[in-house]
């Protein structure tokens, strides 16, 4: 089983869908991270949502979705690449008490209120972020409302986390569908009724989570248009270190040096520990 995120377009009704499985993904983060259950299952969402929202996206860019809720979870982050690398964070992750199946599953981690931000990055260095308050605190429901809300485009979302026989992430996958604009409505409108149950139907029975099988399965009318393979990656490196530290100016960075005789930070996505010794910020310094 591998994942991959499916494209594919629906001509004669006007629609588009991208379907994403990510169960593989979402497991190695929750390995990362050591997550308990449902921060596992949260996560494995939002990291569902981020291939989603990158899927849209026209060029070799990246889009982050950020989570903040005033329930025990506090919060979640999700950086995507066009190229197909996923990677995020949890800010609790023992969390291990979920409510059941329905509109109020995700209630006991989320809380009761809080924002959903999409950070897309549109090339040259240029930037749209958008903010949606959380009404449903569901991710799908709460993801529909950022389209309605933010970019005026007619969207269905689903996302499924179902529990495997051994262990929680058995399997995680999405699906998006809009209406391009002169598609068909009503028949957006439809496709979307029973969309979650079909696809936590299809998670849960095991079907083969296969991209292409589930758009069969739940799509039918779709053709598949193009396939990219996803996987987890972080892509942090002592260079990244010394960048930001170089950020810091010559008066910090002498001070940083005096005091504390280097620099180290953790990878807040994969927890690699990159470490600037004395010598690398005597360099920096010498080169600013
Ligand atoms: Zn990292």
């Amino acid at each position: 089983m591998t994942d991959r995120l499916v494209r594919a377009l629906w001509a004669e009704k006007g629609l588009s869908a991208s379907i994403a499985v990510v169960t593989q993904a979402a497991r190695e983060g929750q390995k990362l991270h050591g997550l308990h259950d449902v921060s596992a299952m949260l996560l494995g969402q939002l990291l569902t949502a981020g291939a989603l929202l990158v899927s849209l996206q026209k060029d070799q860019t990246r889009v982050n979705v950020q989570l903040e809720c005033d329930g025990p979870l506090r919060g979640m982050f999700v950086d995507a690449g066009a190229d197909g690398y996923l990677r995020g964070y949890v800010k609790n992750p023992s969390l291990a008490v979920e409510g059941h199946h329905g509109p109020m599953r995700w209630r006991p981690a989320l809380g009761n209120s809080g924002f959903l931000s999409v950070l897309k990055d549109v090339g040259e260095a240029d930037y749209y972020r958008s903010s949606v308050e959380l009404k449903a605190m569901d991710p799908a429901v709460d993801l529909e409302h950022y389209f309605a809300a933010s970019e005026q485009v007619a969207t269905r979302i689903a996302l499924a986390v179902e529990r495997g026989p051994d262990q929680p992430l058995g399997a995680v996958a999405g699906v998006l569908v809009q209406a391009l604009p002169n598609g068909d409505r009503g028949a957006l409108e439809q496709l979307g009724q029973g969309l979650s149950a079909r696809l936590e139907q299809l998670a849960a029975g095991g079907a083969s989570l296969e991209g292409d099988a589930l758009l069969a399965n739940l799509l039918p009318g779709f053709t598949p248009m193009s396939t990219l393979a996803l996987g987890w990656r972080c892509n942090c490196s002592k260079e990244r270190v010394l960048n930001a530290l170089s950020a810091m100016g010559k008066a910090e960075l002498e001070q940083l040096l005096a005091e504390k005789g280097g620099a180290a930070a953790s990878c807040q996505f994969c927890g690699k520990r990159h470490e600037a010794t004395a010598e690398d910020v005597k360099a920096l310094i010498a080169g600013l």
